[in-house]
């Protein structure tokens, strides 16, 4: 069975949110000055339990879900990720079951999260610079750790891919050293555009680098690129290849929505679902699932709230919109 939006989209893709906490402060999604010592994060009985995030995997599992993205706030952060992986992979045995981490503590994980069924990790690096590295997560070091994480990664047969938020006057000129370290080994970066999701960071049109100054960024300094298919029509980043042989992705997700492939659901870490990043109200699942509901009903309920969602909001974007009431990505899960 599977379920289709009022715009014909299927439900294909779950993104969990495991937690709100973080151990960096990127600029563009947590600021130090939201984040605080004072900000009050979920407590520890608002999160689901593995047992819960189970429950509603199995119940979208039902519904044709294809993707599983374990995400946050920082995942990693969250302890014994390895047990509610292998849960997961039990539950949904043929699911794709990726990790999204800034990559700090997956040395530490990556071979258990590997052994429990994870498939993929995608690492955030913004910057192989520690100056640039550091003021873009807003911390006193720079990606080392990231950096070694991604070798344990590897190690740990894990597929990975990295992730790169471009500020524009930032980072910039972070952009071809990225590409120049991992392209060669066959590790995609994927270059974002900066989004204006939640209601903290700074976000103005004149902070977006779009992706079509990225790609010709890289023309400039390694010539013609040649555009690659995609597999599949809801892949959220556009691919090219360099002469070289290197791939990078574009997620152009400001100056080139992709909101009429959209097939992704997020769970936020206390149980709300979300049908879009910029939604301001979720559908709160906890009553059922402390309610003893079934299977079935938490299904049924899910179909309700996919079967009525419209959501295009980056389609529908204009530089000044209203941001307030509209939830952070550390709670809805990027
Ligand atoms: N902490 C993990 C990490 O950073 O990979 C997972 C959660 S993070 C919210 C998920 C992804 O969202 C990261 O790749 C991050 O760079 C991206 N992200 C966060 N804020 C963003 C923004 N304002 N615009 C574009 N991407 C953003
Ligand atoms: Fe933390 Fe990820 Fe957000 Fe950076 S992007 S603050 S690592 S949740
Ligand atoms: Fe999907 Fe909403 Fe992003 Fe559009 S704006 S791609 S509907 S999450």
């Amino acid at each position: 069975m599977s379920v289709h939006d009022l715009r014909g989209r299927a439900l294909s893709d779950l993104r969990i949110s495991v937690t709100d906490r973080c151990n960096l402060r990127c600029t563009y999604c947590m600021p130090r000055d939201s984040f605080g010592p004072d900000h009050a994060f979920l407590p520890r009985s608002g999160l689901l339990t593995f047992e819960e995030i189970r429950d509603v995997v199995a119940a979208v599992g039902g519904l044709g879900l294809k993707k599983i993205r374990l995400t946050g706030g920082e995942p990693l952060v969250r302890r014994d990720l390895d047990r509610l992986t292998r849960m997961l992979r039990v539950a949904l045995p043929e699911a794709d079951i990726a990790l999204t981490t800034n990559g700090i503590l997956l040395a530490t994980y990556a071979m258990t999260l590997a052994e429990a069924g994870l498939n993929r990790v995608t690492v955030s690096l913004d910057a192989l610079d520690a100056e640039v590295y550091a003021a873009m997560a807003d911390v006193d070091h720079g990606p080392e750790a990231a950096l070694e994480g991604i070798e344990a990664a590897l190690d740990a047969g894990l597929r990975v891919k990295v992730n790169c938020v471009v500020r524009a006057g930032v980072n910039e000129r972070e952009l071809l050293p990225l590409l120049r370290n991992f392209g060669p080994r066959g590790i995609t970066v994927r270059f974002i555009e900066y989004m204006d999701v939640g209601a903290t960071n700074d976000w103005s049109m004149t902070s977006v680098l779009p992706g079509s100054d990225v790609r010709a960024l890289v023309e400039e300094a390694h010539g013609p690129l040649e555009a690659i298919a995609p597999l599949i029509s809801s892949d959220v980043a556009r691919t090219w290849r360099t002469k070289e042989g290197w791939v990078f992705g574009c997620i152009d997700s400001v100056t080139a929505p992709f909101c009429g492939d959209c097939s992704r659901a997020r769970l936020s870490a206390d149980g709300s679902l979300y049908t879009c990043l910029f939604s301001n109200q979720g559908h709160p699942l906890l009553p059922l699932l402390r309610g003893g509901a079934s299977s079935d009903e938490v299904r049924q309920a899910l179909v309700s709230i996919w079967s009525g969602r419209k959501d295009a909001y980056s389609e529908q974007r204009s530089a000044t919109g209203e941001r307030s009431g509209r939830v952070e990505m550390s709670y809805i899960g990027g």
